[in-house]
């Protein structure tokens, strides 16, 4: 790859068609380290024609070539572990520790789906006619269009191309303009394990919109895979249908976390502030809602307050940082907008509330680890994802109350109950409207796990053994004998 041909189509890498390039940012000074190629409509054209060339052949490779180039996908990944979390680190923001996180669990969906590709199984089914017999075969489901957000730059693309790899389709990935370089580390990955030319292609733009214009209206691309927020996976959805693509839709969430009064509380603190602060509030499983069972609610927020204090705000490569930069000035406004609003309704900010400069930084992406009490439903921040790393805490009377306004939200990706009441437990996992729980729990995700969401969240699961389904068509036979 050389500087700015950041296109990856047909096994080579090229620059966009017009020339046309765009400066990636390190969002913790604002200032650009990289470039990148902005693809537009002719080239995610020749990148479609690509993956559409190479899908007769690789379609018929056999699960344990398509397994091994995966496996050796994942020792790359793990040998340039460090200099991938250090790029990460530069592009997205995140603290390092967490970075180096994100590229382990990138490489897992790497050798899980090496693994699932060897149990693509069929089955025979009985038939009520002697003389008839039906075996039905998974086949890939052709080209793969999947498109991925900033937040997690790279585990977000190999969840989508390695069971894709795997299931013998063939892919176009445009990755998030705000991390094109993380796109264009795993794919030189691809290459170097010995993806044949065609099977995954990459372009990167800076406007996202010509780009999936040109795959949402080919009938060639026969799936869409989408991550990023609801708005836009409902509008891509909604077009996807024109053509009758298939749709796997990760998408925002707002999450609830409901911790008892038979729970620890200052564990039950420890978990929330870990996994709302997570990626500085910038995932799609961070709480949004933190609901407390009175007369807990004070000690909870004293308790939370102290950790969200004690955060480290700075650039992710420092040491000991645990709260990096936003994104972007959007996502600032954000913050402030959310913040001001609740204080404007009655809320209290216990620790934070407003933008930081961290020492010796230019950037203007740093906001305080913010805790918000007394938030109620009238709040823009009850309803709008916040993505970013704010707290908002509710107290609650009893079980009812607390399932009805944890499921009071149009979406539906991860919730968290914290209790040690075995019947209790039972009793509110079953009655949450969502796609993953965790239950005296902050991280129920794994590539062996299904990973997905309900209502508005989005439809589909990456992960576990279901994941591959996604990208495998099912065919019947029935044979006359
Ligand atoms: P986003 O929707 O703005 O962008 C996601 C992707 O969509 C990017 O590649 C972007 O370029 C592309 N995009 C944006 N507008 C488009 C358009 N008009 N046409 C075609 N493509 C377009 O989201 P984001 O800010 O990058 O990511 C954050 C969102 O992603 C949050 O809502 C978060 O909850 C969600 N998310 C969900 C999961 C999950 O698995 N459910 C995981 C990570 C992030």
């Amino acid at each position: 790859m050389t500087d700015a041909a950041t296109l990856y189509i047909d096994g080579k890498w090229t620059g966009a068609a017009d020339g046309a390039t765009f400066d990636v940012l390190d969002p913790s000074t604002d200032v650009a380290f990289g470039a990148a190629s902005a693809g537009g409509a002719a080239d995610a054209r020749a990148a479609l024609d690509a993956a559409n060339a190479a899908f007769p052949a690789w379609s018929r490779t056999t699960a344990y070539e398509r397994s091994e180039i995966l496996v050796r996908a994942h020792r790359l990944l793990g040998e340039r572990a460090e200099e991938l979390a250090q790029l990460m680190t530069r592009e997205q923001g995140k603290p390092i520790r967490m970075a180096r996180a994100e590229v382990k669990y990138a490489g897992d969906f790497l050798l899980w789906f090496a693994e699932e590709a060897k149990r693509v199984y069929g089955m025979t089914i009985p038939s009520a006619r002697a003389d008839q017999r039906f075996t039905v075969l998974r086949q890939p489901v052709g080209v793969v269009a999947a498109i991925t957000p900033w937040n997690y730059p790279i585990s977000m693309i190999t969840r989508k191309v390695a069971p894709a790899i795997a299931a013998g389709c063939t892919t176009v990935l445009k990755p998030a303009e705000q991390t094109p370089l993380c796109a264009v580390a795993v794919f030189e990955i691809l290459h170097e394990a010995g993806l044949p030319a065609g099977v995954a292609n990459l372009v990167t733009a800076e406007d996202p919109a010509p780009v999936s214009d040109v795959w949402l209206n080919s009938h060639e691309v026969r799936k869409l895979t989408f991550t990023g927020s609801t708005e836009v996976g409902m509008m891509l959805a909604s077009r996807a249908a024109a053509s009758m693509k298939r749709v796997s839709m990760e998408l925002g969430g707002h999450a609830p976390f409901l911790i008892f009064d038979d729970a620890d509380i200052e564990h039950a603190a420890k978990g929330a502030a870990l996994v709302r602060f997570l990626n500085t509030g910038q995932a799609c499983i961070c709480p949004n809602r933190i609901y407390v069972q009175r007369p807990h609610v004070e000690a909870f927020t004293e308790a939370f307050t102290a950790r969200a204090a004690k955060l480290k705000v700075g650039a992710g490569t420092t040491d000991g940082v645990t709260i990096g930069p936003l994104i972007d000035g959007a996502a600032m406004a954000k913050m402030q907008r959310q913040v001001d609003d609740a204080v404007a309704k009655g809320a209290r900010v216990t620790t934070g509330g407003t933008a930081v400069r961290p020492d010796g930084l230019t950037g203007q992406n740093f906001f305080a680890p913010t805790v918000l009490a007394d938030v109620t439903p009238d709040m823009l921040i009850y309803r709008e994802e916040t993505f970013g790393p704010i707290a908002a805490i509710v107290g609650f009377d009893d079980e009812a109350d607390a399932i009805a306004m944890a499921n009071d939200t149009r979406y539906g990706l991860a919730s968290y109950v914290y209790t040690n009441d075995l019947k209790r437990s039972i009793r509110v996992t079953e009655a949450l409207r969502f796609g993953m729980i965790g239950l005296n729990d902050i991280n129920p995700t794994s590539a062996a796990a299904p990973f997905g969401g309900v209502g508005e969240s989005g439809t589909g699961r990456e992960g576990g053994s279901t994941g591959i389904d996604e990208y495998l068509d099912i065919k019947l036979i029935g044979t006359a004998l």
